[in-house]
C-alpha cells in the first residue's frame, strides 16, 4: 500500500474512532437525562396520587374515583388493592386489566421498569402501598418513552451521519494534503531515476516548496550529495586521464631509444641511461602513486615516535644542500627547539617535499628561507623562497593529485615532477593532525607552513 494511502486510512480511521467515542458518550448522556427526567416525573406524579390514597374502615384501599391530583398528559396510573386486584385505573388505560408491569417480583420498595404496550414503549413506577407494616396494595404509574426512543433514533442518525461525513472529510483532505507533499517527493524520484538512466551528474533535482521543510531538506541533501558525486567523478577522470598521460611520455622516449639502438645495431650509452631515466622516473611515479593511495585511504602505518623537529629541519637542509648548489642559497632563521609526535620518515618526506619544490622552483641567484618556531599548542615549520610564486587561479589546486601550475608543466630536465608531492605532503600532515597552507605572490614567491600539534606527555 502507498504511503499516501497509508497515512489517509491511519487519520481517517483516527478521526472515525475519536467521533464514534464522543457520539457513544453523548448518546448515553442524552438517553440517562431523558429517561430520568420521565422518572422524576413519574416519582412526582405517584407522590401526589398516594397523597389522596386513604385506607377505609376494615383497612383496604379506598380511593373510588380518579383522585384530584393534575397528572401530567401521557401518565397514567393502575391502583392494585393486595386482595380485590384492580381498583383505579385512568380512563386512557381502564381496558387493561394486566398490571402495566409485574407486579410479583417487587422488592418491597419503589422500582422503575422499562416496558411495552400495545409495542408502545413506557417507563413503569412501581410503589408497594402500606398501612403501618401490612402491605395493602401496589400503585403503578406510567409514562410512555416513545419522545425519548425517537429522540435517540435520530440522535443516533445525526451521529452516524456527523461521523461518516467527518471521515469521508478528512479522507480526502489528508489526501489532498499528502499528495501535495509527497508530489515533490515523486518528482524527485522521478529525476533521480533519469539521472541514473543518462549518467547525468551534473542535473539537479528542481523543488519549489519551502526549502526549510522536510522534502526540501531531503532534496536540498540529495543534490548536495549529487554536487559531490559529480566532484568525485571528475576527480577520477581526470586522474585516469592524468596517469595515462603521465606514463605515455617516458614509455615513448623508451620505445624511440629502443627503434634507435635496435636501427643501430647496438647499445650506445646516450640511449640506454635515457631508458634508465625514464624507468626510474616510472619507478618514481608508480611508488608515489601507491603511496598516495594508502596515504588517501588512511591505510599508511604511521609508527608514531617523538620527532625533534629541529633536528629533522637540519638533516633536510644537509641534503638540500646538494640540489641548490651555488644556484640558489639555502637560509636558517629562527631553530626553536620543538618536539612533535609523529612518524620521522614521513614527516621527513613532507619537508624534502617542501624544500626541494621551493629550491627547483626559485631561478638562480634567488633564495629559500627556513625556520621554526612554535605557539602555545603548536609547532609551525615555514619554508619561503624568491621564486616566480604561483598564479591565484592554480593556488587552491595544489594540494589534488597530478596538478602542476601551466608553468611547471612545461618545464623539463630532471627535476620535472609529476604533482603528487604536495598530494602526499597534504594527507601525511593531515594525518599528524595537523595543516599545511600556502601563500604565493607571482613575482615575489611562495611561503609554505606546516602546522603540527606539539608534543604532549608521551607520544602514542
Ligand atoms: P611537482 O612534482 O610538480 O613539484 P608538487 O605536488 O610538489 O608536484 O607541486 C605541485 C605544483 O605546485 C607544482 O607543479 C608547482 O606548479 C607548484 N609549486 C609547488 N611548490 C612551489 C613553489 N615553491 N614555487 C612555485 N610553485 C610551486
Amino acid at each position: 500500500m502507498s504511503l499516501r494511502n497509508r497515512l489517509t486510512l491511519l487519520y481517517t480511521s483516527l478521526v472515525g474512532g475519536i467521533l464514534l467515542v464522543f457520539g457513544f458518550v453523548i448518546y448515553q448522556l442524552v438517553s440517562v437525562n431523558l429517561v430520568d427526567q420521565i422518572d422524576e416525573l413519574l416519582a412526582k406524579s405517584a407522590n401526589d396520587i398516594i397523597q389522596v390514597a386513604q385506607l377505609n374502615a376494615v383497612g383496604e384501599l379506598d380511593m373510588v374515583s380518579t383522585p384530584k391530583v393534575e397528572l401530567a398528559t401521557n401518565v397514567y396510573f393502575q391502583l392494585w388493592e393486595r386482595n380485590t386486584g384492580l381498583r383505579l385505573a385512568s380512563a386512557s388505560i381502564s381496558q387493561l386489566r394486566e398490571p402495566m408491569s409485574p407486579l410479583d417480583r417487587l422488592p418491597g420498595k419503589p422500582v422503575y421498569r422499562t416496558t411495552s404496550i400495545d409495542e408502545t414503549p413506557i417507563r413503569v413506577l412501581s410503589v408497594p402501598l402500606s398501612a403501618g407494616n401490612r402491605l395493602v396494595g401496589s400503585l403503578q404509574v406510567g409514562a410512555s418513552i416513545a419522545i425519548v426512543e425517537a429522540t435517540q433514533k435520530t440522535l443516533l442518525t445525526v451521529l452516524m451521519i456527523g461521523t461518516i461525513s467527518a471521515m469521508g472529510l478528512s479522507a480526502l483532505a489528508v489526501s489532498l494534503a499528502t499528495y501535495q507533499a509527497l508530489a515533490s517527493l515523486g518528482r524527485a524520484t522521478d529525476v533521480a531515476l533519469q539521472i541514473t538512466r543518462a549518467d547525468d551528474l551534473s542535473r539537479r533535482i528542481p523543488y519549489q516548496g519551502p526549502p526549510a521543510d522536510e522534502v526540501g531538506q531531503l532534496i536540498s541533501a540529495f543534490n548536495q550529495t549529487l554536487g559531490q558525486l559529480e566532484s568525485l567523478f571528475d576527480t577520477q577522470r581526470r586522474f585516469v586521464a592524468d596517469v595515462g598521460h603521465e606514463l605515455r611520455t617516458p614509455l615513448t622516449v623508451i620505445k624511440g631509444n629502443i627503434n634507435l639502438l635496435r636501427r643501430m645495431g647496438c647499445s650506445d650509452d646516450e640511449s640506454l641511461s635515457s631508458i634508465e631515466g625514464e624507468v626510474d622516473r616510472l619507478t618514481r611515479m608508480i611508488g608515489d602513486l601507491l603511496l598516495l593511495a594508502r596515504v588517501e585511504s588512511g591505510k599508511l602505518p604511521l609508527n608514531y615516535h617523538m620527532v625533534e623537529l629541529d633536528t629533522l629541519l637540519l638533516e633536510v637542509l644537509q641534503q638540500a644542500r646538494v640540489l641548490a648548489q651555488d644556484r640558489v642559497t639555502l637560509r636558517l632563521g629562527d631553530l626553536d627547539q620543538v618536539l612533535v609526535c609523529g612518524d620521522r620518515d614521513r614527516l621527513k618526506q613532507v619537508v624534502l617535499n617542501l624544500v626541494e619544490n621551493a629550491i627547483k622552483y626559485t631561478p638562480p641567484g634567488g633564495e629559500v628561507f627556513v625556520h621554526i618556531d612554535k605557539t602555545e599548542e603548536q609547532a609551525r615549520l615555514c619554508i619561503s623562497d624568491t621564486g616566480p610564486g604561483i598564479p591565484p587561479e592554480d593556488l587552491p589546486h595544489i594540494f589534488e593529485r597530478f596538478y602542476r601550475a601551466e608553468k611547471s608543466r612545461t618545464r623539463t630536465g630532471d627535476g620535472k615532477g609529476f604533482g603528487l608531492g604536495l598530494s602526499i605532503a597534504y594527507w601525511i600532515v593531515r594525518h599528524h593532525g595537523g595543516e599545511i597552507e600556502v601563500e604565493s605572490t607571482i613575482g615575489e614567491g611562495t611561503h609554505f607552513t606546516v602546522w603540527l600539534p606539539l608534543m604532549e606527555g608521551d607520544c602514542t
